[in-house]
């Protein structure tokens, strides 16, 4: 028997989508595993969050809006998930696969002396054991991962790769004792919004991206920023044009950018580099644009437009807004 432990990322109240995909996605790891589902919530808000979370499937929402969470960086949040996982025993803990639930996740881990599977797509039991499914370099290939030995085990998971479905009893809502005798030293001076896209990327379930075939700046607030917000989705780029001080680094995709997993990914002027390919080829659906033909995204994208970009992410938002308000 396993519980099942998922840490809510969270600001004031507000979260993630990828939190409500956790929160459901628990749910049937715990009944596979025979264990409960538990969220922490924690920091300023977290009571509101708490309320809200009561519409998933989960067993105890633990809660605490301890002003340190808010004060300093991650070493309180990591301390409440570890004293969790030490007091229920044998459990999993799942943290989303971002910037933050990544640098959670990873010291949860190291406190808990166990391994992490990093960016999981499915999780599954297999011979009493859960099997953590995760694609790697650009889904080249498909990793399947157990822990070994061990009380417990640490996942990030992919934001977009699992349903969100309220439902459920209504778990308790009940509060987490602060962990005793803890200083903590990084303290968090000021949060700097991203200035990537109203939604994240890494959520969103259309993605516009662009690249040194745009030409330069201008089009992506003039032409990708209008066609993103009539999917009601994000804009994107790669690497190239984040060099070229065009976008910010926030916006992009690839290996040493951000990961990504939308259910549509449109590539305007991209060649479709290794390294741009490894963040975005999970995508469900990739149409690029191209002058070139022969450029390689066109080997693995599902439809490759030849055509200039600017023209054809002009007509299509086009289509698109009038489609949305016909
Ligand atoms: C260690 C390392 C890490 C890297 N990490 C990343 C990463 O994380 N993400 C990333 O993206 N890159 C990364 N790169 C860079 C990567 O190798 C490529 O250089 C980059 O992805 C190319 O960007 P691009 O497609 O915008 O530009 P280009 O390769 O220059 O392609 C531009 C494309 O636009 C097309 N085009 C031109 N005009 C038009 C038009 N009017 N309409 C339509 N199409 C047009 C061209 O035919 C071409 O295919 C990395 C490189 C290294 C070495």
């Amino acid at each position: 028997m396993s519980d099942v432990i998922i840490f809510v990322e969270q600001r004031g109240g507000h979260t993630r989508k990828v939190t409500f995909e956790l929160a459901t996605e628990a749910r049937k790891v715990a009944d596979m595993l025979g264990g409960k589902a538990h969220a922490v919530v924690l920091g300023g808000g977290a009571p509101a969050l708490a309320e809200q979370l009561k519409g998933y499937p989960l067993d105890v929402v633990h809660v605490n809006d301890d002003a340190d969470v808010d004060t300093y960086l991650a070493e309180p949040e990591v301390d409440y998930v570890e004293a969790l996982a030490r007091e229920l025993g044998s459990s999993i803990v799942l943290v989303p696969n971002t910037m933050h639930g990544r640098d959670i996740g990873s010291r949860v881990a190291a406190r808990l002396k166990t391994g992490i599977v990093a960016d999981v797509t499915d999780l599954k039991l297999e011979d009493g054991k859960l099997v953590c499914v995760a694609p790697k370099l650009g889904g080249a290939f498909i990793t399947s991962s157990a822990f070994k030995n061990t009380e417990y085990g640490v996942v990030t998971v992919r934001p977009n790769a699992f349903a969100a479905e309220a439902g459920g009893a209504g778990a308790t809502v009940q509060p987490i004792a602060k962990p005793a005798g803890k200083t903590y030293v990084v303290k968090i001076e000021s949060h700097v919004e991203e200035a990537a896209a109203e939604i994240g990327l890494e959520e969103a379930a259309v993605i516009i991206s662009g690249g040194r075939g745009l030409g330069s700046a201008e089009p992506f607030d003039s032409v990708l920023k209008p066609l993103a917000k009539a999917f009601g989705g994000a804009v994107g780029a790669t690497r190239a044009v984040a060099d070229a001080g065009w976008v910010p680094y926030s916006m992009q995709i690839g290996q040493t950018g951000k990961t990504v997993s939308p259910r549509l990914y449109i590539a305007f002027g991209i060649s479709g580099a290794i390294q741009h390919k490894v963040g975005m080829s999970t995508s469900g659906t990739i149409v690029a644009v191209n002058t070139d033909a022969g450029a390689p995204i066109g080997e693995f994208a599902d439809m490759l437009v030849v055509a200039n970009a600017l023209e054809v992410a002009t007509e299509l938002t086009r289509l698109v807004e009038a489609n949305r308000s016909a």
